[in-house]
This record gives C-alpha cells, sequence and structure tokens, in this order.
C-alpha cells in the first residue's frame, strides 16, 4: 500500500511509500529511473537559470537522455500527481513558474542533435539544442537557421514563442520556418505533428507550445548559404545621454531592409559601470561602407564609439555573450509598440539610470528590438497562434541585482518603463511577446485573438492541464 502527503521540511519533500518516509529523488529513482534509457539520469540539481527571481525549485531532475525518457517521465508524473516542467536553455524569465520542492524538472540538455538531411533545406533541432550549439552545427553544415540572437538560449524555448532573430527579416519568425514537430502530450504519447498530422496541435504549439507538451524535436527549414552568406557586419555604436532623443529619432526614420536588424541597448559600459546609450546594428553580408550606408541616419548622429565589424555567422552573438550570465534577479518588463518617441525613451533612460545606481544593479538594462517585417506579414497571421505579426518594435526593462531589497524599487523601474511603452505603444491594445512578457499579464495580452481557439485545443490535448507553468492558458 502506498500513503501519500507532503511533509513541511524547508528543503525536501519526503513521501510515505509503504510505511517509510523517502524523498523525491529516492521515490524516482525506485519508480522512475528503471523506466529510464540510463542509470544516472536522476539528480538534484537543474542547470543553472539565466534568473534565479521567482525561479523553478524542484525536489529532483530527470536528464533526460531519449525522446522515450520524455515520453515515460511525463507519463509517470501525471500518473503520480506530480508537477513537472520541462528546462531548456533556462532563460525564461517570467513569473509563472510555480514548481517548488513537490515538483520535477525534466532537464531537456541531453536532447541537443541538430541534424541536417542532405541539401540542407531541413534541419531537425534537438529540444534540448541551445542557440549556441544550433549556429554551431549549422555554420559546419553550411547553411543558415533561423535561431534567437543570444547563445544560451533554448532554441526550440524561443520558437515556441514565436522566435525573433537576426534572420527574420528575410526568412520570417521561427514558427513560420518549423515543418512539424515531435512532441510528448499530456497522455505521455509521442506525436509527429505538422500541418497534415495534428493540425490544430501544429498550429497551436506555434506560439504556446510549452502548455500543449514537449517537443522533443522540431524540423525546420534551413537554408544552403555561401561563404558571403556566412558573414555579418555588426558591432556597437556608442552614443552620450544627451545623444539619446536624435539616436531614438534616428532608429524611428530608419526604412528596415531585410537583411538589417537594430537594437538599443540602455546598459553599463563594463569598464566604468557608467550608464551608457548603445545603438547595435546588424547587417546580413553587410561590411563597413555598406553598413555605414545602411545606417546612415545613427551614423549622422555622431557616436563616440564604433565598434562594428564583420563576423562569421557563428560569432554574431559574442556580442551578446555577457546579456547569458547565469544567476541574480533579472525579473523582465516588456510590451510592443508601434512608433519609436524620443520623450517615451527620455522616460526609460531616468527610470533606468535612477535604478542602475542602486547598489548592485549596475548591471541592469534596457533592451530594445526591430527587425524588416515585410516577409513576416507576407505570411497568413493565423497560420500559426503566434499573435504579434502586427507590432513594429519590442522593448524590456531588465532590473539586474542580487538583494531582494531591491525588489520593490525594481518593480518600479519595470513597471515605469512598461506604462511608458504601453501609454504611447500605438497599438489599440497591450501586447507582449510571450517569450518577453513578466508574467502578470492578462492572457490576452500574450496571446492576443489566437486566446479562444488556444483554450479549445488546450483543453483537447491538456484536459488536466498538466502543462500549467507558462502563462498557462485556462
Ligand atoms: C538573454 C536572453 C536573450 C534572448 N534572446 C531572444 C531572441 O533573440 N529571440 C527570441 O525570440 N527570444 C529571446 N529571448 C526570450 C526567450 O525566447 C525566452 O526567454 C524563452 O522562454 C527561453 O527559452 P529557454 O528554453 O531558454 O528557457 P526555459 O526557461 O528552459 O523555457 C521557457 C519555457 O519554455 C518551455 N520550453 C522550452 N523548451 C521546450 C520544449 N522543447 N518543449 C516544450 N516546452 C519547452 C519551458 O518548459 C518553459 O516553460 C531571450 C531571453 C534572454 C534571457
Amino acid at each position: 500500500m502506498k500513503v501519500a502527503g507532503h511533509f513541511p521540511w524547508p528543503f525536501l519533500t519526503l513521501v510515505l511509500v509503504g510505511g517509510k518516509c523517502i524523498s523525491l529523488i529516492e521515490r524516482l529513482q525506485n519508480e522512475l529511473s528503471p523506466q529510464l534509457s540510463g542509470d544516472n539520469l536522476i539528480s538534484a540539481t537543474a542547470p543553472l537559470r539565466w534568473s534565479d527571481f521567482d525561479a523553478p525549485d524542484p525536489g529532483a531532475v530527470v536528464n533526460v537522455a531519449t525522446e522515450s525518457d520524455v515520453a515515460v517521465t511525463v507519463k509517470y508524473c501525471v500518473a503520480q500527481d506530480i508537477p513537472f516542467l520541462a528546462q531548456n536553455g533556462g532563460n525564461g524569465w517570467a513569473t509563472t513558474f510555480h514548481l517548488n520542492k513537490n515538483g520535477v524538472v525534466i532537464n531537456l540538455a541531453g536532447l541537443n542533435t541538430v541534424i541536417f538531411n542532405a541539401d540542407r533545406t531541413q534541419a531537425t533541432i534537438g529540444g534540448g539544442s541551445n542557440v549556441s550549439n544550433t549556429i554551431n552545427n549549422a555554420y559546419d553544415a553550411g547553411a543558415l537557421v533561423l535561431t534567437g540572437n543570444c547563445n544560451c538560449v533554448g532554441t526550440l524555448g524561443a520558437i515556441l514563442g514565436g522566435g525573433y532573430g537576426n534572420l527574420m527579416g528575410e526568412y520570417s519568425f521561427g514558427v513560420d520556418n518549423v515543418l512539424s514537430l515531435r512532441v510528448v502530450t499530456a497522455d505521455g504519447q509521442l506525436h509527429d505533428v505538422s500541418a497534415t498530422s495534428d493540425p490544430d496541435l501544429f498550429w497551436a504549439l506555434r506560439g504556446a507550445g510549452p502548455n500543449l507538451g514537449i517537443v522533443t524535436s522540431a524540423t525546420v527549414r534551413s537554408y544552403p548559404a555561401s561563404e558571403e552568406d556566412m558573414q555579418g557586419w555588426a558591432g556597437d555604436l556608442v552614443y552620450s545621454e544627451d545623444q539619446l532623443e536624435d539616436v531614438v529619432q534616428a532608429i524611428q526614420d530608419l526604412t528596415l531592409t531585410p537583411d538589417m536588424v537594430i537594437f538599443l541597448y540602455f546598459l553599463a559600459d563594463p569598464t566604468t559601470g557608467t550608464p551608457s546609450v548603445i545603438a547595435s546594428p546588424f547587417l546580413h553580408r553587410g561590411n563597413a561602407t555598406t553598413g555605414k550606408a545602411a545606417y546612415s541616419s545613427l551614423y549622422a548622429v555622431g557616436p563616440i564609439a564604433d565598434t562594428t565589424t564583420v563576423l562569421p555567422y557563428n560569432q554574431w552573438n559574442n556580442a551578446s555573450t555577457s546579456l547569458c550570465t547565469r544567476g541574480s534577479f533579472k525579473p523582465g518588463w516588456a510590451a510592443g509598440f508601434q512608433n519609436m518617441i524620443p520623450s517615451t525613451w527620455r522616460g526609460i533612460w531616468e527610470a533606468y539610470v535612477a535604478f542602475q545606481k542602486l547598489p548592485g544593479a549596475a548591471n541592469s538594462g534596457v533592451l530594445l528590438e526591430a527587425y524588416s517585417l515585410n516577409k513576416a506579414r507576407s505570411i497568413d497571421s493565423s497560420s500559426s497562434a503566434f499573435p504579434n505579426r502586427n507590432v513594429n518594435f519590442n522593448a524590456f526593462a531588465i532590473p539586474w541585482y542580487n538583494d531582494s531589497s531591491l525588489d520593490a524599487k525594481a518593480a518600479a523601474f519595470g513597471n515605469t518603463a512598461r506604462d511608458l511603452l504601453r501609454s504611447t505603444s500605438g497599438l489599440p491594445r497591450n501586447q507582449t511577446y510571450v517569450n518577453f512578457g513578466h508574467g502578470d499579464e492578462e492572457l490576452e495580452v500574450v496571446y492576443g485573438d489566437s486566446l479562444t481557439r488556444l483554450r479549445s485545443i488546450k483543453r483537447q490535448y491538456d484536459p488536466k492541464n498538466v502543462f500549467n507553468q507558462w502563462f498557462n492558458i485556462q
């Protein structure tokens, strides 16, 4: 006979099995491990997360090595009523996670293969492959794949919410490049999901993936690349604070061609800790001459430093390495909007510098990104659950600190930035890219018009709502 009950121990949840108290790890070792592909796949800790703010705090971790490990783990957890959460890149910062010592993290990092077909027009990416691993494999294969722009991000973690990246001006969002997915759903079964097989699930996974299952791999379009295709011109243009309005206006005035991307950062100078205004252009196949011409409006403002250079595909994300630093508290507040308005950005700057100067908060930042959207908008917006095709710009504030006594001030900074963006967004209602959401948004804000259909598909595929940790659709 098995009687289960939770004991209020501070760090360990014990369950009563056959009259004996055992930890969740021991229980998994006894009951789940024999069903897994290897003997030592259960551990106490998951790989470090990007942010420790409101982060999942599991009692045990299953380090899956095969897709059938995912299936048996989901089946087991559902049958035993054990909460669980897939972890891929571990970059999700939303406060919607609520996994504690009673729960299990399914660490997907072992599912990291990236396999190209013979003509390099398709890549099958493992559910645990991060951006760095995906790009390195693509680079070696001589192909380009749509990924996020930071190496530490889970490739599919980003794509399942939409998937913004340097190449989307040419190839559209990550969701638009997905051809099929292998998915473990709430019944513990593996499904091959595509436009012709499980079309509803295919639609829903591309925008709300973490609510419907665990994707063990996805086959996406890839683009065979010449030596020239593998080059990009990128770097930082640094400005003084008093040039902010001119920089914002220059970004507003840019016409982004498909090969162009522009980022704006408020970040501390790494050596002095001084808050800086940094515009970061990217031009696919660009060089110093074509780059300066494409971004002439930003050069006209007169940057005080310029680190732009030509980089090969496998180094495009190098500049964002410091953004990938693990740990610390990094809650994010984000909004989508239509126009760059200098007065809005002056207000955000003031909120940023006020927080950034607090002890231990120097690494805090504000990030804006804008892509050419013509290609993405040529694709029917009802073809996937991703609802953000209409949004021109996305930005977020990231208070970055270690001392929870700063929580209230961090929230004040984040809310001020988000309120400023929302109040001047030019959108009929608030919209936030789900993968940038803070976690307190109404579901309509992150799922938009897709929400009604998503609710119906969620009821069909996850009637007990076991995938409930990420902007949970109810
Ligand atoms: C430094 C940084 C840079 C970023 N850059 C970009 C960018 O360039 N483009 C962009 O679009 N977004 C970007 N993001 C946002 C990013 O898309 C989200 O943070 C995303 O949730 C991260 O996925 P992950 O796998 O790294 O995180 P995780 O925390 O592991 O996953 C986030 C959620 O997705 C679920 N999930 C992850 N993988 C799977 C899977 N295979 N199957 C089912 N569910 C899964 C998890 O269970 C969790 O609920 C960035 C975030 C950070 C912190």
